[in-house]
């Protein structure tokens, strides 16, 4: 089978060899379709994602991505949202879980995140009124929640997963949040035997910190999914460790949640685990769950030895270094 291969920007041509090389261990018959997109690409054609990447994606329809950097405050606009946006990713999945013996806030723990992908205020509507004002617009549809909660809740009832929290902050955008919550509470009356909890997102931050076990599955918009999703990440050891599926009708792109790190880009730093755990996320996706099951249980074993720890764990171990150790637990 070929995968379509983006190695990206910063640490991404790192994290991704060392993915590459795994999956070539793992001996289950994948072959890579390599093709550039991102900052790189711009510099040299002044085009952020070319036509051969969409080829590509449109052809193979399993990616995987390294992080891609976009300029803050101004210049081009995302190549990420731009993939979900155009290929319809609609369920952007974030597994947050202890590993190995990684120092972390809390030990043993389990969620898994649903984060809508594809509208809120991540849909790129923003107006300049004046030079003193600017708006953005929030975009919250029935059928775009619709889709984000029963793809929560299923995946809740094919795990024997025992809650779904949906997270808004309906009190105050009483339309929008509103909206998101109201097809949540429907969605739920369907599945009477998962526990369904409500929580406004400020409420939620805080409980993630002092009690995060009393959650199980989480539903949410755009916008508080990306953050909640990083304070997480916070919570197991860090953002090196936590992965995320863009999942559509037809496409699906596999990534890390991390940015391309730019501050320790090139120096053989990065911890590659969370594009590794982004692999395992594509394994099951194409019912190949014995060779995610294997990388896993690598990972486990390795994360279990703190001379593998990278520099983020607080370790000294390299990428390279990691790659190789994960290959002999394999
Ligand atoms: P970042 O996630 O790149 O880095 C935040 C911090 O975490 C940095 O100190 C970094 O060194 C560390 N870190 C991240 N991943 C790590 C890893 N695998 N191993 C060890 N340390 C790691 O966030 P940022 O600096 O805010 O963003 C940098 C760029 O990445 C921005 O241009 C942003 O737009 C982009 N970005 C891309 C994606 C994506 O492609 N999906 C996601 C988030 C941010």
């Amino acid at each position: 089978m070929k995968i379509t291969l983006i190695p990206g920007d910063g640490i991404g041509p790192e994290i991704t060899e060392s993915a590459r090389n795994i999956v070539d261990a793992l001996d289950i018959g994948i072959e890579w379709e390599v093709v550039a997109a991102g900052e790189a690409v711009f510099n040299k054609q002044g085009t952020l994602i070319p036509d051969d990447v969409y080829e590509s994606i449109e052809k193979n329809k399993i990616v995987l991505k390294g992080p891609i950097m976009t300029p803050i405050g101004k210049g081009f606009r995302s190549v990420n949202v731009a993939l979900r946006k155009k290929y319809d990713l609609y369920a952007n999945i974030r597994p947050v879980k202890s590993l190995g013996t990684i120092p972390s806030l809390t030990k043993d723990l389990d969620l898994i995140l649903f984060r809508e992908n594809t509208e809120d205020l991540y849909a790129g509507v923003e107006k300049q009124i004046s030079d003193d004002e600017a708006h953005s617009i929030k975009i919250i549809t029935r059928s775009a929640s619709e889709r984000i909660v029963r793809e929560a809740f299923e995946y809740a009832k094919a795990n024997d997963r025992q809650s779904v929290t949906v997270v808004t902050k309906a009190n105050i955008m009483k339309l929008t949040d509103g909206l998101f919550l109201e097809v949540a509470r429907g969605v739920a009356e369907e599945y009477p035997s998962i526990e369904f909890k409500e929580i406004l997102v400020d409420n939620m931050a805080m409980q993630l910190v002092i009690n995060p076990k009393q959650f199980d599955v989480i539903v949410t918009e755009n916008l508080y999914g990306d953050i909640l999703s990083d304070l997480m990440a916070g919570l197991v050891g860090g953002l090196g460790l936590v992965p995320g599926a863009n999942i559509g009708e037809d496409i699906s792109i596999f990534e890390a949640v991390h940015g391309s790190a730019p501050d320790i880009a090139g120096k053989g730093l990065a911890n590659p685990t969370a594009i590794l755990l982004g692999v395992c996320q594509m394994l099951d996706h194409i019912e190949q769950k014995d060779a995610s099951n294997r990388l896993r249980n690598a990972l486990d074993t390795v994360l279990s030895d703190s001379n593998n720890f990278t520099k983020d764990l607080g370790g000294e171990m390299t990428t390279k270094g990691f790659t190789k150790a994960v290959i002999k637990a394999l």
